[in-house]
């Protein structure tokens, strides 16, 4: 099939894009077919029903000659606003490390490993390619191997990013994430492990966590990684300087309580992102406990008055002033 040409030979997925002039881009679910200008009628896979107004489409190709067709359609999303009274128990922090992440005793997420388990194969397949002469049929068949390969576990990867993502913007309203400083960053990608880097993409599990949230009007607060966020007491607010990496549990001299190492870190994290909604948002917080006690909480230990509570009346402002904080 006489496709036009792709912009780059080297780099996958190639794609260009072609936009839809006096209707020439369409599509016929009955036959199953999708025109496509300069080429014609091309077989076409998917079940869901497009009849909104096509705007373009961009084709693809993949490294294994798969063909992907991306189709832009106009149309209204209804997007609620943002909720203005938030119930303490809707909202997580996360706390993220290379292995999990974990938003309280109870609830925790592995990181896939998707890559690490198929590394040996990978291993394989980049040796079998190397024996290859150059520009020979088996080098070509080799190199289309080892391609799949790595589109398998891309493919895993995203499908677990998109289920994940879903699955915190359905259970919670707000999601209280930490950046990840330079330090984060060099834990993600030291040479300690590569292929926990490859497995979990940071970058692009805030991408799809933000765009999940504000599509259901809930709040998705990133926050400024504080340093002594393991060390500071979620309960009194002492900083712990004698706190070592591998103290799991420690008790604080001040107040008396004892912590989970990771359990106060949350803790912490989310109380910081609770100040940020009531105080730099402008969101009321509803503290939900069994006692039905209703009165705002600061978790850090401050409690916010109802002075401090602004619900609503700026809510295109914080909206704004949250999207410029995570992007
Ligand atoms: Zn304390």
């Amino acid at each position: 099939m006489g496709f036009p040409r792709f912009k780059s030979k080297k780099c996958y997925p190639q794609t260009y894009t072609t936009y839809n002039i006096n209707n020439s881009i369409r599509i016929d679910h009955q036959r199953r077919k999708i025109r496509i200008p300069k080429v014609g009628w091309v077989n076409y896979r998917d079940n869901r029903m497009i009849s909104n107004p096509i705007k373009h489409i961009t084709i693809g190709k993949t490294a294994t000659h798969k063909y992907f067709v991306s189709v832009k359609v106009v149309c209204d999303v209804e997007i609620p606003p943002k909720k203005a009274v938030l119930n303490s128990e809707d909202i997580a922090g996360f706390d993220m490390s290379t292995t999990h992440f974990l938003i309280d005793e109870h609830t925790q997420y592995e990181n896939p490993r998707f890559y690490r388990e198929e590394e040996k194969r990978l291993k394989k397949h980049h040796r079998e390619l190397s024996r290859k002469k150059e520009r020979s049929k088996n080098r070509k068949k080799a190199r289309l191997k080892l391609a799949g390969v790595y589109e398998k576990i891309n493919n895993r990867k995203h499908d677990w990013l998109h289920k994940i993502t879903h699955d915190l913007s359905e259970r919670h309203d707000a999601v209280i994430l930490e950046d990840l400083n330079i330090k984060g960053m060099q834990q993600f990608n030291s040479g300690l492990s590569k292929s926990i880097t490859l497995d979990f993409s940071w970058y692009q599990f805030r991408v799809y966590l933000y765009y999940k949230m504000y599509w259901k009007g809930k709040h998705f607060v990133l926050i400024d990684r504080f340093s002594p966020s393991s060390k500071l007491c979620s309960i009194c607010g002492q900083i712990n300087n004698d706190l070592k990496l591998n103290d799991r549990v420690w008790t604080c001299k001040h107040c008396g309580t004892t912590h989970h190492r990771d359990i106060n870190a949350v803790d912490n994290i989310t109380g910081e992102g609770i100040r940020i909604l009531q105080e730099e948002i402008g969101i009321m917080v509803i503290a939900t406990t069994d006692d039905h006690d209703t009165s705002t909480v600061g978790t850090t230990g401050s409690h916010a008055s109802e002075e401090d509570v602004r619900p609503s009346t700026n809510t295109r402002q914080s909206s704004l002033k949250e999207e410029s904080t995570s992007l």
